[in-house]
Parts: C-alpha cells; sequence; structure tokens
C-alpha cells in the first residue's frame, strides 16, 4: 500500500516537473549565454556541497544563483540552472538517481511556476529596480512554499517519519537562510546589469565563505547536541539492571544516534566464543544472524580479535566478508568491539540497507556510546552472578528452596494460561544416614553432590532441578503429565541405583525413591502438588521398601 502510493506520488511529480521542464524550454528558449550558465552552475554546485543535510532536508545558499539567474536572465534560466545542478549533485556526486529524478521535478515545478506567475503580474526579469522588490518577494515565498510542499510529501509517500519539530525547525532554518539569500540575489543581480562580468563572478565568492561558516557554527552545535544525547543516552543504559534491558537500551540508544536497518549485540563466554546475546531488524530487512562466532571467525570474530571497529561504507564493493551470505542483503555495516578494562566483552554490528551510511562521524559516536554501555554489560553480569548465587545450593549446585518455591506457583500460572500440565517429582535418597554413619558426612556430601547432578542430566532444560531438603530433590516439569513424568522419574533412579558413585573412599552404591504428581489433575494448587507428591513417595516409594517411584494415587 504504502509502495503504491509512493510510485503514485513519484511518477506524477516527475511527469508534471518533466512536463514543465521540457514546454517551458520549446517555446520560451533559455535565453542565456553558455559560459556564464556554466560559471553559475559551478557555483551552484559548490555551494551545494557546503550545503547542510538537516533531516531529510538540504539547506544551502545556492538558491541565491537560482534567484540572481532569474532576475537577470529569467524564468526558463533559473528553472535550467536550478534543475541541472541539483540533478547533477544528486545524480553524480551523491550516486541517488531517484532522488535526483524526484529533486530534478520539484526544482522544475519551484522555479517554472512562480516564476511564470512572477511575469503574468507584471515583474521584470533583466532590469532591476526598486519598484520590483514586492514582485521578487512573491517570486521567493512561493517558490519556497512550493518546494516546502512537495517535500513534505514526497517524504510522506516515502514513508518517512517526519518529526514534526525537525521538521519546523528545519524549515524555519530554510527561511532563515532567505534572509541572506533575497538581498544578496537582488545585489548580484544589480552587479551583473552595473559592472563587468568578472566582478559579477568575483562576488559570487563571499557567499561561499558564508556557507563554509554556517557549516562550521553548525558543526559546533550538532556536535554539542550528540554529546548531550549520549550523555542522556548513557545515563538511561545505566539505569538498568538488567542485561536484557540495558541491551535492548544500547540498541534503541544507537538508531536514534545513526540510522540503521538491523542491530545484533554479541557477548563473549567464558571459552572465548561470542554468542548472539540480541537482535533486531527492521521490516525492511530479514533477521539472520548467525547465532555464535568462533575466535577468528567471519566480522564479529575479526573485529574481536583485532580489538577494532570494522566499518564497510559498501558491501557491493568489499568483499572480506562476503562468505558471511546475511551480509548480502545489506549495503552498509559496523562492527564495533564492546570493552572493559582492557579486554573484549563483546561487540555491537549495526546494518543497513543502503550504502554509504556509516561515516567516520557515526564510527566515533557509536564507539563512544559502546564503550559507555560495556561498563552497563559487565555490571549487569555480576549482578546476574551474584543475583544467581542467591538462587542456587552450594553443595549441589542445584536451586534452593526459595527459588523452588517462586518457580512452582509460576510454573503453575503458566500451567492456568496455556491448559497444559505440570508435574512434580519428589526424590528421597534411602537410608541416607547410614552413609553418614558409616563413611562420614563428607563422602555423604560427595554422594548428594553427584546424584544432584545425575538427576539434572537426566531431565531437559526447562525443567527445575531443587534440593528441597537434606537429602531430598524436588523436580519441576512443566508441559508434562503424572505418567510421562513418572517415566522420567524411573529412569533417574535408575541412573542414581545402577551404577556406583566414586567417592574419595571408594564406590558407594545409594540407592532413591520418589513420588510423582500433576497440575492440575493430582492437585489444584502449589502446597498440594508439593504434599501429595510426598504422600506419594512415603506411601509407594519408602513404605513399600525403597528404590522405587509411585505416582500419587487419591
Ligand atoms: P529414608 O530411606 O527413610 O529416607 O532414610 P534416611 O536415612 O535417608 O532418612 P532420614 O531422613 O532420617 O535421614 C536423612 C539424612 O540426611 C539425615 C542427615 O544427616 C542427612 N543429611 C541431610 N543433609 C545433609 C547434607 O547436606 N550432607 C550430608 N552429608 N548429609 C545430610
Ligand atoms: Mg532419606
Ligand atoms: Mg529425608
Amino acid at each position: 500500500m504504502g509502495k503504491y502510493r509512493e510510485q503514485v506520488f513519484n511518477v506524477t511529480l516527475i511527469t508534471v516537473g518533466t512536463v514543465l521542464f521540457v514546454g517551458a524550454l520549446y517555446c520560451c528558449g533559455v535565453g542565456i549565454d553558455w559560459k556564464i550558465f556554466l560559471i553559475l552552475f559551478a557555483f551552484a554546485i559548490i555551494l551545494d556541497n557546503l550545503g547542510i543535510m538537516y533531516t531529510d532536508i538540504k539547506l544551502s545558499l545556492s538558491p541565491t544563483i537560482g534567484m540572481a539567474t532569474f532576475l537577470i536572465f529569467g524564468t526558463v534560466a533559473a528553472a535550467m540552472l536550478m534543475v541541472s545542478s541539483v540533478m547533477f549533485d544528486t545524480i553524480v556526486i551523491r550516486k541517488k538517481i531517484k532522488n535526483g529524478l524526484l529533486n530534478g521535478a520539484m526544482f522544475s515545478i519551484a522555479y517554472l511556476i512562480p516564476g511564470w506567475f512572477y511575469e503574468f503580474i507584471g515583474g521584470k526579469t533583466g532590469v532591476i529596480s526598486f519598484s520590483q522588490v514586492k514582485y521578487i518577494l512573491s517570486y521567493v515565498i512561493m517558490s519556497f512554499l512550493l518546494n516546502n510542499f512537495i517535500l513534505y510529501y514526497a517524504l510522506k509517500a516515502q514513508g518517512k517519519i517526519l518529526f514534526k519539530e525537525y521538521w519546523n525547525e528545519s524549515v524555519l532554518l530554510e527561511l532563515g537562510t532567505y534572509i541572506v539569500m533575497f538581498p544578496a540575489a537582488i545585489l548580484l543581480a544589480y552587479i551583473y546589469f552595473k559592472h563587468s562580468l568578472i566582478f559579477f563572478v568575483l562576488s559570487l565568492t563571499p557567499l561561499i565563505f558564508i556557507a563554509y561558516v554556517f557549516r562550521m557554527v553548525r558543526d559546533l552545535i550538532k556536535a554539542n547536541k550528540r554529546l548531550n544525547a549520549i550523555y542522556e543516552m548513557v545515563k538511561v543504559i545505566n539505569s538498568k539492571l538488567e542485561l536484557n534491558q540495558i541491551l535492548d537500551a544500547i540498541i534503541e540508544v544507537i538508531s536514534q544516534v545513526v540510522s540503521i536497518s538491523a542491530a545484533a549485540i554479541y557477548l563473549v563466554d567464558s571459552n572465548g566464543i561470542a554468542i548472539l546475546a540480541k537482535s533486531v531488524s527492521s521490516k525492511e530487512s530479514k533477521e539472520v544472524f548467525k547465532e555464535n562466532y568462533f575466535k577468528d571467525e567471519g566480522i564479529v570474530g575479526k573485529c574481536i580479535s583485532l580489538n577494532k571497529t570494522i566499518a564497510i561504507r559498501d558491501l557491493k564493493q568489499d568483499k572480506r566478508f562476503s562468505s558471511e551470505k546475511f551480509l548480502n542483503d545489506y549495503g552498509s555495516v559496523m562492527v564495533a568491539p564492546l570493552r572493559f578494562s582492557g579486554s573484549v566483552i563483546g561487540c555491537l554490528m549495526i546494518l543497513h540497507v543502503e550504502t554509504n551510511v556509516f561515516d567516520d562521524d557515526s564510527v566515533k559516536i557509536v564507539e563512544t556510546i559502546v564503550d559507555q554501555a560495556s561498563v552497563a554489560i559487565t555490571n549487569a553480569k555480576r549482578y546476574y552472578e551474584v543475583s544467581k548465587k542467591s538462587i542456587t545450593d552450594p553443595l549441589t549446585k542445584t536451586y534452593n528452596r526459595r527459588y523452588f518455591n517462586d518457580a512452582l506457583t509460576e510454573s503453575i500460572m503458566r500451567s492456568d494460561e496455556t491448559s497444559e500440565p505440570v508435574s512434580l517429582i519428589m526424590f528421597d535418597l534411602d537410608n541416607f544416614k547410614l552413609i553418614n554413619d558409616t563413611s562420614g558426612h563428607l563422602i555423604g556430601d560427595e554422594v548428594l553432590k553427584e546424584v544432584a547432578l545425575r538427576i539434572k542430566n537426566n531431565v531437559r532444560s526447562d525443567d527445575i532441578v531443587a534440593r528441597f531438603g537434606g537429602e531430598e530433590f524436588a523436580v519441576i516439569l512443566p508441559k508434562l503429565t503424572a505418567e510421562q513424568a513418572y517415566m522420567i522419574a524411573e529412569r533417574i533412579r535408575n541412573e542414581v541405583s545402577s551404577k556406583p558413585i566414586k567417592t574419595s573412599k571408594g564406590d558407594i552404591y545409594v540407592t532413591i525413591s520418589g513420588g510423582v504428581a500433576d497440575y492440575p489433575e493430582k492437585a489444584d494448587s502449589a502446597e498440594k502438588l508439593i504434599s501429595h507428591a510426598d504422600r506419594a513417595l512415603y506411601a509407594g516409594g519408602k513404605s513399600k521398601g525403597r528404590n522405587r517411584i509411585a505416582i500419587y494415587e487419591v
């Protein structure tokens, strides 16, 4: 739908622009000496290139040349000059063919119609007098309005988000440039009529100087704004404790300062492998990031081992990482290392579907942000370690009772939402007191550790193994019925009982008993689930001779 609207808009604009332009050339002729035209053309191009992009609007002093040309040589010459210079600038210098055609059409309309209107209401070209000022003013205002009107709808049709404040600000800024351009154009036309051509050309040069100063001031303001933005953003990143939120915030912040189509954050694990920790992509780009990179592998591995930002401006030309298939979908890529106290802890990858998006400025900004972000990431990882410590049992490295309670409540809530069952197995080692009594408490500990390991090795990664009490373990098994959980409990019982446990005082044989219940079939609350599994453990396991598993029977 959006694409269709954009196409209709583009075709209409280009058709109207071309018809007006060709028609004007055909019936009126250009009416300008080609030597002078070329000189003016060169100045217009220089001024265009000293212009500044303000979001999607380019501010430059080149309309001064357009206005002066209009006053000296008339409507068609001015349109010809502006259309050809803007098309040259966009197509030849900036290499954007479609935008070049659109800009050309826009300038054709914005310079021809006001010109003809000017002539229609009695304005004169080819001479200059004070009585003309009001006509010139109407020409300038009309041209300005037409230009911005078309631009506004062009951006809208392209689906570009028009931030109202930016738009207003940039239009006001452009209006500001007219305060310089309007008198300058009249002055230039006056000089042309009263003085020599050389003097006229010389009078054009101050415009370049003004544009240059204008640009410098803008750069300063921009640098200052960006610094402030970075400062604010780093505060946002650092205000978060949870790693996932921090990664989200980093990408959000980056997307505010540079234009991106997709982004990914990789974090290096203890084996030096970069693991995909977060990725986002916009609608037009596919999300096909590699899950992990080994040392030196691909663009991510290289960035990490070099500890340096890799920025590729044109992926169509630069084929260094062409073996990475997903890069074919993009035009530009930048990978910046995340560092903490000298070592690389990961990297940020940003991509854009278009080429030449990440310039030196963007590299610097991204590096500044990720340098700050790395601190937040490291803090979050530490926080995670600490909070993990508070939920695990130090001896068996299974979850502790506190975490078990939370996890069980949560599993039951999820079961209610999904209408899938959740099972609980309660295990208790048989005659464990005897092991303690004969081999000592420390050997008992070793046995507990090994049993915990065997339980963990025989359940899925979503299952939760917790130390419920001394030598009792509980396992939460989401999505399984009691019958299915029974099979797993049997497997565990077999794993524990059939193989001896190697301890520092030799092999020890131990058996285990278990009870199984499920929610909502055999228990209607977390408390009942625990007590029913426990009942099954004692009634069906322990009292029937131990080394057995039982399902709770009502
Ligand atoms: P049953 O088959 O009936 O369960 O017999 P049991 O001996 O295992 O029963 P009981 O519950 O009486 O004994 C549990 C023992 O587990 C008592 C306690 O000393 C021991 N125990 C609890 N926690 C630990 C621990 O962290 N380390 C060691 N080594 N022993 C523990
Ligand atoms: Mg026991
Ligand atoms: Mg016990």
